[in-house]
């Protein structure tokens, strides 16, 4: 049913998807790329900078944010209209950014913004900032950035129209879907963990929670609801992000079939709770001169991170786990993206832009697989857990049976023998086979035991009659329901034609003798029930003493068990 369900959503999901994604309204005017960019001090100006024209680096590399202070240079041409332009860049940290508007007449216009002025976007990871007012036709743009705490606040630059956010309807809807399908999974935890018990369950639902804030985070949809600051935001998101690794890092642990993995795979998968965090915080409040590393040194923190979990991944594919095999499908495309994303920011590869939109699909597609496995192994649990139910039952029921006849023991209904009072089992007769001596001198210990089994065959049980062989040649039946005296008596007339019947070579009869008792006691205590055993003992030692094969029987009425219990303890 769950699978059902689950499947269902997951292929309307993905056709929606499918539709809104058809023609992403992601670009429609490609932004005006920086011309040149420089490094240099907090105190060198952008006067100072605009007369050493070797300093700059005029192409799209070598981007570098080592120094403290960044600059950027726009050179407009004829055509640009300032006006309905403004910068966007990567959303990063930084201390202040100083926008320089030159006009061609050589006037300029400054503004001064700091991260509480910019403007977060939102249907991206990209934060806005207006520029300046200038009379006059402008000639270029530049940017003196302080203390940026990511690279890509200078190579994901660019100038773009004032109107291009609000064009995005269909991109933030697409995006709205993608956290749609995040929540999901909740529910189906919140189900599951009311049926098991299990830790992953909760693990689970913290990585979809922490990977929902990220994706809401980063596709810049919370800006739509909230208003929040640059450091919040990145707050938001690292954290997100670190929690969303490290949740999953603790599911796996706990996901993985006991066999599968190793106490220390598990104990390295659960390290990594501690390791990210750590890095998080870092890479959040370092600092002074290490602020150009910070960056390169948290995303290489997950170096090992990624190392951990293909290394304790393949181990548990190599051992056969099934488990496994959803995790490398919902984990490849993040893993990827992620390893991309990684060698980035330490300077290794160059990312395209359109990552960060492959990255909040490889989240949702690996929250939708996740689940699946989630549903899977729930199920091998749950029918696991069921199994082993059924074992203790028969182990149960097996400790509650003797072992030559299959009657229950006398454990199994003394145990039990108050529950079997409010069943109304209120006929006890005890069974005794007369001259059984004989039997096993004239033919032998294997015969007798020969005709217990047939004895124990006249005897079975049914659903208002519980058959108990209490040891040796000593029978005894607890029964329920109309003619119960009666049919505890045909029981043991059919005792002799059964023996003759089924044990080959016996030329005599053998019979039995009964004691049995009624009563009409419904709560009677544990106790009582040697205290009826002695009755029905008593009844058929005068069965035995009349001559055998026969039944003595009593209707005990009214009686007060208690007094007749201290009467025997006595
Ligand atoms: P009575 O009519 O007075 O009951 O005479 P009895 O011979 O049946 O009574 P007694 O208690 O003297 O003998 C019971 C015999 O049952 C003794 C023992 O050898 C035999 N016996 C007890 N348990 C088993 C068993 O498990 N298998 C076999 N074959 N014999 C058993
Ligand atoms: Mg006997
Ligand atoms: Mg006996």
């Amino acid at each position: 049913m769950a699978w059902g369900t689950l499947s269902r959503i997951v292929l309307w999901w993905l056709a929606a998807m499918f539709v809104l994604s058809a023609r992403p309204a992601l670009a429609e005017t490609a932004p005006i790329a920086p011309t040149c960019h420089a490094e240099g001090d907090l105190d060198t100006s952008v006067t100072e900078m605009m007369a050493e024209p070797k300093r700059w680096t005029c192409s799209p590399e070598n981007w570098s944010i080592s120094r403290p202070r960044a600059f950027l240079r726009f050179d407009l041409g004829q055509a640009a209209a300032p006006r309905e332009l403004r910068f966007a860049t990567r959303l990063t940290g930084f201390d202040a950014m100083r926008l320089t508007l030159i006009g061609i007449d050589g006037r300029s216009a400054s503004r001064v913004v700091t991260p509480d002025d910019v403007i977060p976007a939102t249907s991206d990871w990209v934060m806005y900032v207006d520029l300046p007012e200038l009379q006059g036709q402008t000639a270029k743009l530049v940017l003196a950035i302080d203390n940026p705490r990511h690279t890509g606040i200078v190579s994901e630059a660019g100038l773009i129209p004032t109107q291009s956010d609000t064009a995005s309807i269909r991109l933030e809807l697409l995006l709205a879907g993608i956290c749609g399908i995040l929540c999901v999974p909740l529910t189906f935890n919140v189900a599951y963990y009311r049926v098991l018990r299990q830790r992953f369950l909760m693990w689970h639902t913290a990585a979809v929670l922490f990977m929902l804030l990220q994706t809401v985070v980063t596709t810049g949809l919370i800006n739509r609801f909230a208003t929040l600051t640059i450091d919040q935001l990145n707050f938001l998101s690292a954290v997100s992000w670190g929690g969303g690794v490290a949740a999953a890092a603790l599911f796996s642990a706990d996901f993985m079939e006991p066999d599968k993995l190793d106490r220390r795979h598990r104990r390295l998968l659960r390290g990594l709770a501690l390791w990210i965090p750590a890095w998080t915080a870092f890479y959040l409040f370092a600092g002074g001169s290490l602020r150009p590393l910070v960056a390169p040194i948290y995303f290489a923190s997950f170096v090992p991170v990624l190392g951990i979990f293909i290394w304790t991944m393949a181990v548990a594919k190599l051992r056969g786990s099934r488990a496994v095999n959803f995790q490398i499908a919902a984990w490849t495309p993040i893993m990827l993206a992620g390893a991309i994303r990684m060698f980035t920011s330490m300077g290794l590869t160059d990312a395209p832009m359109e990552m960060q939109l492959a990255q909040h699909i490889s989240i949702a597609w690996e929250v939708i697989v996740a689940s699946l496995g989630v549903a899977d192994r729930f199920l091998v649990i749950r029918r696991e857990r069921d199994s082993a139910k059924e074992q203790s039952r028969t182990f149960a029921q097996l400790a509650e049976r003797d072992a030559l006849t299959g009657l229950l023991n006398r454990r199994a209904v003394e145990d039990r023998f108050e529950e079997l009072q409010g069943e109304g089992f209120r006929t006890m007769a005890v069974i005794d086979l007369d001259h059984f001596k004989d039997i096993n001198d004239s033919y032998g210990h294997a015969k007798g035991d020969d005709v217990l089994q047939a004895v124990a065959d006249a005897l079975e049980g049914d659903d208002d009659t519980l058959s108990v062989r209490l040891g040796g040649e000593e029978f005894l039946l607890l029964l329920r329901g109309k003619n119960a005296a009666a049919r505890a008596e045909r029981r043991r007339k059919a005792i002799p034609a059964r023996v003759a019947a089924k044990v080959a070579g016996i030329d005599r009869m053998v019979t039995a003798s009964m004691g049995l008792v009624e009563h009409s006691h419904s709560n009677l205590t544990p106790a009582d029930f040697s205290m009826l055993y002695a009755h029905c003992d008593r009844l058929l030692y005068e069965a035995k003493g009349a001559g055998r094969n026969r039944t003595m029987s009593e209707k005990l009425r009214g009686f007060d068990g208690h007094q007749q219990l201290s009467r025997t303890a006595a």
